[in-house]
């Protein structure tokens, strides 16, 4: 079903628009994209219930797990109409190609929502576009599919604590992350608009990973209405960023023995998601053993990034107990987002809980 309706300018990248969905996609592969489809492209879904599910996937290029989701669905309802509508936004193609998650010469799509620091780039005026057309359709909720590296669990993330959101996020995980930074992100740019969460689903090409996210965007597809109680409290393991861990753009870093300024623990990414105490060995400081990580606040309530992270006779160290994520061994997601972030639990009014 479906065919092209035409492109729309956005300062040079162009976004193309569909009526339904090209049967002949349901089998190409996120690199092989770029072969069928000419660019970014929002695919106009139908459905029972007109009010759409907006769902985006491939913001990141080597993230293909919410791409092969929407297939799976799209395969299984076959001639059979949605229960809701879906508009179906399938960003960067290009990175998909290259199976990274940005090209050197573009800027990332999940930092281009209104919002971002960088309003400028084509990337932004293409998903100011984007964000004019969905929301002119006055989507029910919004969900962002991503990948990460690293040993994560599944979790969904949001940007506003707010009982639609989490009923939402609770839809796909019990484990919620609550973040106000980086800027740019599609979940905060969908949050004015409807209840939107992002939801991160391991490291990418795992069939488990592409079956739970399926699964999760067939139930936000079949939710008629979000429920008018609260998500009872223990139904749901709340987190927010405290701080973003970054290694400064000039410093070397390795895990395990190579010397560099920075030597991480081999299994650095095995921390995520546990409770982690002070004192905790991250690494050890190599070369002259003067340089610091950058401890960047991960919300505007934090501001004593100071006391996160000490060094003592070489030795890197957690000085307050925290909950890390996305810690990653993949040098390139270091260099390109950061090293990991570090959490704590806290209550719905956003307030530490110990
Ligand atoms: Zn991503």
């Amino acid at each position: 079903m479906g065919g092209s309706t035409g492109s729309a300018g956005a300062g040079g990248l162009e976004l193309t628009r569909y009526e339904g969905f090209p049967s002949n996609l349901l089998d190409v592969a996120a690199p092989d994209l770029w072969q069928h489809i000419p660019g970014p492209s929002l695919f106009d879904i139908p459905g029972r219930n007109p009010e759409p599910l907006f769902v985006s996937v491939l913001l990141h290029g080597n993230e293909d797990t919410g791409w092969t989701a929407i297939q799976e669905i799209l395969k299984k309802h076959g001639a059979n109409p949605l229960p809701r509508r879906m508009l179906l936004f399938v960003g960067n193609i290009e990175a998909a190609k290259a199976n990274v998650r940005t090209l050197d010469t573009q800027a990332d799509y999940n930092r281009s929502w209104p919002g971002t620091r960088y309003p400028e780039a084509r990337e932004a005026a293409l998903i100011r576009h984007v964000v004019e057309v969905v929301a002119a359709e006055k989507p029910f909720a919004s969900i962002d599919i991503h990948n990460n590296t690293g040993n994560n669990p599944h979790y969904a993330c949001l940007n506003v604590l707010d009982e639609r959101f989490l009923h939402l996020a609770r839809l796909f995980s019990r484990t919620v992350v609550y973040f106000t930074r980086p800027v740019g992100v599609q979940s905060a740019a969908m949050a004015k608009v409807c209840p939107a969460v992002t939801v991160e689903c391991g490291v990418p090409g795992s069939p488990s990973a592409t079956e739970h996210a399926a699964e999760f965007v067939e139930a936000a597809l079949a939710l008629d209405h979000f429920p008018e109680h609260p998500v009872p409290e223990q139904d749901v393991d709340l987190l927010r960023t405290a701080v973003i861990l970054r290694v400064p753009p000039d410093a070397s870093f390795s895990y395990g023995d190579q010397d560099a300024d920075f030597r991480f623990i081999a299994e650095l990414d095995r921390l995520n998601f546990s409770e982690l105490e002070p004192g905790t060995k991250l690494g050890e400081l190599g070369n002259a053993g003067d340089r610091r990580l950058a401890v960047i606040p991960g919300g505007e309530m934090d501001a004593d990034v100071e006391g996160y992270i000490e060094y003592d006779n070489g030795g890197i160290y957690l000085a307050r107990p925290a909950i890390p994520a996305m810690l990653t061994l993949d040098p390139r997601a270091v260099r390109l987002d950061c090293l990991g972030y570090l959490m704590h639990r806290i209550d719905r009014q956003g307030r530490p809980v110990e």
